[in-house]
Parts: C-alpha cells; structure tokens; sequence
C-alpha cells in the first residue's frame, strides 16, 4: 500500500526522516498542500510565497529524476489528505513535526482523519526535549543552548533513498503555475532571483561557500558590508537543509566555529519558546508592555511608511530596508539596528515591524522573527531592557557600513566615509530625506514612554 508524506516546511530529499520512513514502506506520494483556507493559519507573506514557488519546482524536479513526482492541493490540510487517502488506498501520512500553533492545530487535525506519523528533523534537537534540571523548558538562550550543546553533535545526515516506488497510478495535482505564488505587475522579484537559487541544490551550494569561510564567521558576522555569514536562512526555514547537515559540515571544517553554531541554537530556542508561548508572535510575553502608549496615527503611519521604503534620513536604516525590499534578506546587525529604530525611536509597536518583516523575508519564520522583535522591544522572555536604546549612527560607524550604505542608498555613494553615516545638512544630495525623528528627541519620546509604564504597572 502507498504511504503519503505530507511536506510543509521541509522541502528536502536528503536527511528527510519521513520521506526515508515512508520509501521503507511502499510506494511513496509526495504533497504539498496550500492552506489559506483555515483560520488562524498565518497566510505567508509575498516574498516566502515567491520562494515557495520555486522551491516546489525544484522539489518536484529532484523527485522525478528518482521517479516519484510532487502532488499539489489547495485547501484544510486534514480535507485534502483524507481525500488523498481516500483515492489512493494509502494506509499511513508521514511528515515532520511542526511548531508554529497552526501547524500544529493541522497536524491534531490530520491525526483525527488518518494515521498520521511525525518524524523529527527539522531541529538540532527535537524541541520540548531540551529541558532544565527541574524537567522543565528553558525561557533563556544561554542555559538552553549550554544544555542544547552538550547534547551534540546531531544525528549523522539520512541519505535519500536511490529512486522512490511509485504508486499504480498519479493523483490529479494543481498546476503550480495556478497558485499564482509569484508576483505579477509589479514584477518585484528581480532582486530576489538574482540573490537567491530555492530548493536543495541552492542550499547545498551555500553550504559548500560557507564552509570555507566558517572559520572567519566570529570576525566578519557584524560587518554587513561583507558577505560574513551563511545565507542558509531561507534554505533552513524552507527546510531545504538540515541543520544536522550543517552542524556536521561546520564542524568539521575545524577552526573556531562555536559562535555560528551557537547562531543555529537560537534557531533552536525560538521553536521552543512557541511550544510554551505560540502566541508569541502576536503578544508581549511581558506584562507591563500592555501600558505601554505605542504612537498611532496619521504621524505614527508615516514614519511607519518611512522605516518601510528606507527613507527615515538614518542612512543604516535605510540601507537595511532597501537591502529587505530588494533581495527578501537583511543582515543580522541591520536587522538589529532597524527593529531598535522603529519600536524606540519611532515608538512604534514591534508587531507592526513584526508584520512587514513577516512579508518581506524570505526567511520569514513565525518563531525567529517573533523571538527576534520582541529581543529587539525588551517585551520577550528573553530580551534586552527597553531603555537600552541602540544609537544608529555610532552602529553605522563602529560596524563600518559605508560599503553598504553606498551599495543600497546609492543617493549617498559620492559622499566620504566620513559623512556617510550621518550626513550633514550641507551635504545630504537632493532628495535624500532629514532624518525624520533627531536621535535624541527620538530617545528622550520613549524613555518618556517607559516612565509612563513603570508609574502605571
Ligand atoms: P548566519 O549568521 O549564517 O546564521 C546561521 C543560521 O542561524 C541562520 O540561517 C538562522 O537559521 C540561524 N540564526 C542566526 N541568527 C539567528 C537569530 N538571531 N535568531 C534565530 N535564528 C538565527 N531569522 C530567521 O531565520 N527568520 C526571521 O524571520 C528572522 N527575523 C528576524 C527579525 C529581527 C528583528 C532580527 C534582529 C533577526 C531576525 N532573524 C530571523 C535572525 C537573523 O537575522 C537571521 O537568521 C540571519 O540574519 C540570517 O542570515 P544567515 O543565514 O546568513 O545567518
């Protein structure tokens, strides 16, 4: 009898227990299923919606060249896999665990309807697993990791099977083309095709460029002005890698390689902190953030439209927000830098910086970004103070961005390093805009807003 295996945000053949699991069985079906259908199942954003496109026909294509294809169906996950189920005779479901609170909703849902299999693989460790002495999970990075990291190395990497048995006969599946995942007029994607190649062999490329430069991680990660880091995000959210894979291949590059797998282990935490929070990304786990006066209205909506096209006349800001329109991706330190702005200086709530960064990454991850942003707010359960306020320009400075400021704010090319990062009157070209908010009435507005909560708490 066949044996389904339901993808999601594992778009892999290599080191994929349940498709492993499912060939050991029978024949194996391959589906993917849309759901903008159930309630509160976060609909992705554009640019995820561009990489998923592409992903799934790079998925299909490694399939068929192993004989086997990739069924699509549009609808409720637990509708369409009883009908799958129904029309091909197949005994058992086998996919990966998910934690985002509406895939796991899906998966209780789909348990009820078949015999639903979930594998681990998408994790260092299975989350839930990590705990602390008193058997319960961690809320804090630094202890989970130092517990996560005595429990490593990972699993050795599943190899995929040589060729899949098919089943007698192909379902009917939807033409990808249909699902109208790209964008069409405006064509924004150019920035994105040119940076990025989704699906496995993307991934696996990456890993191979990285791997040589591991070493340099630690000194080059903060300089967005160089290419320092991994570029896995989206291939690991889209689940195109394992990170067993990459913990494997990292580490035995040698060198000094602890802080970048460190960097997985927050990959690691954030899905842990959904399992005891999964409305984190919607909530300030902190009490008193709910006295908080964010700024709203007509004044707030402009900023907030500033921040989002990059012209808030904070040349580091805005790169990184040109860089996140342009090519779906934006470095770590500039990430930092601009979530900071918007929620301090602007005082603007981090769930609407949350939400743009929802649309506009490529590795937007329901678990990370929220992790991420309320970090940045100070309103997580592991998170900086909110009155520690990062001052863009001295960021700018001390991470020397000018290379990066002139690659993405190409206005400002022409000026010296030393004006760059924060050019004067006299000097910032036409059409370049003044700094929207002064750093320090941006400062002063939300240590106002601060006091307002302590006297109300
Ligand atoms: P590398 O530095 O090469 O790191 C390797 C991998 O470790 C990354 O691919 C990622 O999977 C993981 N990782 C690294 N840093 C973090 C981190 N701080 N938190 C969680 N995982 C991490 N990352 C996402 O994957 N999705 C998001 O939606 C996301 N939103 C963010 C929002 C804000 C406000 C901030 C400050 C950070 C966010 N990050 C998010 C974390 C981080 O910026 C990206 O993972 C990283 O920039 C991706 O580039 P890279 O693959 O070259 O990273």
């Amino acid at each position: 009898t066949p044996v389904i295996v339901w993808l999601r945000r594992d778009l892999r053949l290599s080191d994929q227990p349940a498709i492993v699991e499912a060939a050991s069985k029978g024949p194996v079906i391959p589906v993917y299923v849309l759901d903008d259908e159930t309630p509160k199942h976060r609909r992705m954003g554009g640019a995820s919606r561009w990489w998923l496109h592409h992903s799934l026909a790079s998925l299909d294509t490694a399939l068929r060249d192993k004989g086997s294809r990739l069924i699509l169906r549009r609808g409720k996950c637990e509708e369409v896999l009883a009908d799958l189920a129904k029309e091909t005779g197949a005994a058992e479901v086998h996919a990966l665990h998910h934690y985002e609170p509406w895939w796991r909703n899906a998966e209780k849902a789909v348990g009820k309807v078949a015999d639903l299999h979930l594998h681990h693989g998408n994790y260092l460790a299975p989350p839930g697993s990590v705990l602390n002495g008193s058997g319960n999970p961690y809320r804090i990075y630094t202890p989970f990791w130092r517990s996560l990291n005595e429990r490593m190395p990972p699993h050795e990497p599943l190899e995929c099977p040589e060729r899949f048995a098919a089943p007698a006969a192909w379902q009917q599946s939807d033409r990808l083309e249909d699902w109208n995942l790209l964008p069409s007029k405006p064509d924004w994607a150019g920035g994105m095709r040119e940076m990025w190649q989704p699906g496995e062999e993307g991934a696996r490329q990456r890993l191979e460029d990285f791997v040589e430069e591991a070493a340099r991680y630690e000194a080059q990660r903060n300089l967005p002005s160089i290419e320092g880091t991994s570029f896995l995000s989206p291939h690991l959210h889209f689940g195109e890698i394992s990170p067993a894979r990459i913990w494997h291949a990292v580490a035995d590059a040698g060198g000094s390689v602890g802080t970048f797998l460190g960097e997985l282990g927050w990959r690691d935490y954030a899905q842990n902190v959904l399992l005891i929070l999964p409305d984190y990304g919607s909530r300030s786990a902190k009490e008193d953030f709910s006295f908080l006066q964010w700024r709203t209205g007509k004044g707030a909506e402009e900023d907030l439209r500033a921040w989002q096209r990059g012209m808030t006349g904070y040349p580091i800001v805005d790169a990184g927000m040109r860089q996140l329109w342009h090519t779906g991706w934006m470095h770590n330190r500039v990430r930092m830098i601009a979530a900071s702005f918007l929620i301090k200086h602007l005082l603007i709530d981090w769930r609407e910086g949350e939400q743009w960064f929802w649309d506009t990454l490529v590795d937007a991850d329901y678990g990370s970004n929220a992790v991420n942003w309320q970090w940045s707010a100070g309103s997580g359960v592991d998170a900086q103070m909110f009155v520690r306020i990062m001052a863009p320009l001295s960021q700018s400075e001390k991470f020397d961005a000018a290379a990066y400021i002139r690659e993405w704010v190409p206005e400002l090319a022409d000026l010296p390093d030393g004006e760059i990062h924060d050019p004067a009157p006299m000097v910032r070209p036409k059409g370049y805009p003044a700094k929207i908010v002064e750093h320090r009435d941006g400062r002063e507005r939300a240590l106002a807003a601060w006091q307002h909560v302590k006297a109300s708490g």
